[in-house]
């Protein structure tokens, strides 16, 4: 069965569930019917729990039925007060955070209404993708630049180290996994220290924002396709004699991410 003609038997089995003259029985008359035996088994799991969604929470919700002109979620609506796109499955492990991710942003949030058995139960996106944290955050992988490596003499080694690690979206924990080691790929401080003289601000940011966005395709190729940011450390100065602490800044983050990541997480002097 073809997409055109699931989208087809989809649109009419919907307009009949909104059409108060038919309802909702009446759809599920047609589906049992009309239209099991064109849409075979997975096509007709598919549809049964979207109706059975739209059903249950069109309401609570709010939702509306979306399109199947490139839109990436099955129906559109409010969770809270925030404009929340649904995406119903009846088998999770054909769900990947990937496919979610170029369509995530600020402002959308994604939502699976997973149906098992005969109940729904609401998933976050970011649940496909990342470990949870035990306070109930996600662990979101990203890649710290490091400056310069020197040895005990004070002598530079022209080589850079790259730490891969996970943060708390919550900023209660975070953890080193791996450590690569570069000559040339320097923090971003570094690759903008010598630009002052010759360039404005802006440009200067603009720079920086590419350099990061340059390590971090570079860096989800080789090493880990999960990776959704870039940070050096920086020091951050609370009291009038230099007092403070040691915290990640992230200089790049992926949209899909971008209102969770933590700020002002005290991690140290990481070297
Ligand atoms: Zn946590």
């Amino acid at each position: 069965m073809g997409a055109e003609l699931y989208n087809k038997i989809r649109r009419i089995l919907f307009n009949t569930a909104n059409d108060p003259q038919k309802g909702f029985s009446v759809a599920y008359e047609w589906l049992e019917q009309t239209y099991k035996s064109q849409l075979g088994p997975k096509g007709y799991a598919g549809i049964l729990a979207e109706l059975k969604f739209y059903e249950e929470y069109r309401k609570e919700f709010s939702l509306t039925v979306a399109g199947d002109m490139g839109e990436h979620a099955d129906f559109s609506g409010l969770y809270g007060s925030e404009a929340t796109r649904f995406d119903v499955t009846t088998n999770l492990s054909y769900k990947d955070f990937k496919e979610y991710e170029p369509f995530m942003g600020e402002g959308i949030k994604y939502k699976i209404a997973f149906f098992d058995a005969d109940n729904f139960s609401l998933i976050d996106v970011l649940e496909l993708g990342f470990e949870k944290c035990e306070c109930g955050g996600y662990m979101i992988p990203f890649v710290l630049l490091l400056g310069e490596n020197y040895n005990s003499k004070g002598w530079s080694q022209w080589t850079n180290d790259q730490l891969i690690m996970n943060i708390c979206s919550n900023g209660c924990d975070f953890n080193e996994l791996d450590r690569h080691v570069h000559h040339f790929l320097v923090s971003p401080s570094e690759h903008i220290s010598d630009l002052e003289e010759i360039m404005t601000l802006e440009e200067i940011e603009n720079e920086r924002m590419k350099y990061c966005l340059d390590n971090y395709k570079y860096f989800r190729r080789e090493y880990r396709d999960d990776l959704m940011a870039v940070a050096e450390q920086g020091y951050k100065i609370t009291g009038r004699k230099g007092e403070g602490f040691w915290t990640f800044g992230f200089h790049f983050v992926n949209k899909a991410v971008s209102d969770m990541m933590p700020e002002d997480v005290e991690c140290g002097r990481l070297e």
